[in-house]
């Protein structure tokens, strides 16, 4: 299709109508979404300032997303997060949803409505997070990163992170429309950065309250992969997707609560959950990611998996506290624990019920021992 032509049909006026990309994640935590056209009259606001509940409730065949068998396959979405939909612009939307069963119980892979209760409960604490998706980006041809050379390798690591210049940085352009589309539909991105090795990318979500940074980091990431898709370019966040001496992808997640950040939170409040969270080190790891122990070999900027270990300003760690929180005496902490495949539900909820002593009930997917 040519340039004019594909301007001209995203552009064409819808008067009283929108249209409403409802995304939810599939058995495997993969985003899946589907589009309806919704009419402005029903909306007393426009459409990307509506609240949720707003929008109708929704169903699709669970049967083709690993949810379901064929004769009981129906699966409700409802909407709990709106955003301007920046590849349609105008009043469209996407709208994130969780996933039940038609009786209205959650479905096992909603791991979103065990995080939400364990937020509700730690309201008054203000939890706040910022995690930094690390990623790769694939060629569709090979399945290897932008900047491997068919059948051949780049140079080794050492000039890719933070570089500029054709050698050093693949695939800016999407990184980059990936940013600004982020920005468009109303996310919380505090900044991007190139990675280590070729083709690999970061971008931070954050800081978020609460269940919002779940909900904001899925939504990160399905937008990802459509402006990938748009390059013909595939989005990895396998732990190691690259076998050998080249970097692995995390999820290095900051978390902070009220008390943590007010004076004299370091030495109160820090210091004491180190212990807390030392003491459910193998809990944790069962839910930080699929694979994730070919990353956390104690190499390549990480820690061993089998071990905990806090440090100031140690970045092979599990968990690193800021030179700057030790100093000021007030702040955060980074868990380097995560895999970039982690679910940001899942990982969230522990932090919190760990660090503030909030029990949480195990969505089916954790009793499965799946993730
Ligand atoms: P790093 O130095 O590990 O690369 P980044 O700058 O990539 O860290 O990411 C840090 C993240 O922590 C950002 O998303 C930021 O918004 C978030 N953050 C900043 N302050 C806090 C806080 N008090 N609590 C939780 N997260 C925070
Ligand atoms: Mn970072
Ligand atoms: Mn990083
Ligand atoms: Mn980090």
């Amino acid at each position: 299709m040519s340039e004019e032509l594909s301007q001209m049909l995203k552009n064409l006026p819808l008067e009283d109508q929108f249209q409403a990309e409802y995304v939810w994640l599939d058995a495997y935590f993969r985003p899946r979404s589907k589009g309806r056209t919704l009419n402005c009259k029903d909306f007393s606001s426009p459409p990307h300032t509506s609240p949720p509940s707003a929008f109708p409730e929704w169903n699709y065949d669970g049967s083709s997303t690993g949810q379901a068998e064929g004769h009981f396959s129906e699966v409700i979405i409802k909407p709990c997060a709106v955003y301007r939909d920046p590849f349609r612009g105008g009043n469209n939307v996407l709208v994130l949803c969780d996933t039940y069963w038609p009786d209205g119980t959650p479905h096992p892979t909603n791991t979103r409505y065990h995080c939400q209760k364990v937020m509700e409960a730690a309201k008054d604490l203000e939890p706040w997070f910022g995690v930094e998706q690390e990623y790769f980006l694939m060629k569709i041809s090979d399945a290897r990163p932008l900047g491997f050379p068919e059948g051949g390798y780049p140079a080794p690591q050492g000039p890719y992170y933070c570089g500029a210049g054709a050698e050093c940085a693949f695939g800016r352009e999407i990184a980059e429309a990936h940013w600004r589309a982020c920005l468009y539909a109303g996310l919380k991105i505090s900044g991007i950065n190139g990675e280590v090795a070729p083709g690999q990318w970061e971008f931070q979500v954050g800081p978020c309250v609460g269940i919002e940074e779940g909900d904001s980091l899925w939504m990160a990431r399905y937008i990802l992969i459509r402006v990938a898709e748009a390059f013909n370019v595939m989005v990895n966040l396998e732990p190691k997707p690259v076998e050998g001496d080249w970097n692995g992808s995390g999820c290095h997640t900051n978390f902070s609560t009220k008390p943590m950040r007010e004076d004299g939170g370091y030495k109160k409040y820090i210091l004491p959950v180190m212990e807390k969270l030392k003491a459910k080190h193998k809990e944790h790891i069962i839910a930080y990611g699929k694979g994730n122990e070919k990353r956390l070999t104690g190499k390549h900027e990480t820690a061993s998996i089998d071990s905990f270990l806090y440090g100031t300003g140690n970045r092979g760690a599990s968990v690193r506290i800021g030179n700057q929180t030790a100093k000021d005496g007030k702040g955060y902490f980074e868990d380097r624990r995560p895999a970039a495949n982690m679910d940001p539900y899942i990982v969230t909820m522990l932090l919190v019920s760990t660090c503030c002593d909030i029990p949480y009930t195990a969505p089916g997917v954790l009793q499965n021992g799946d993730k």
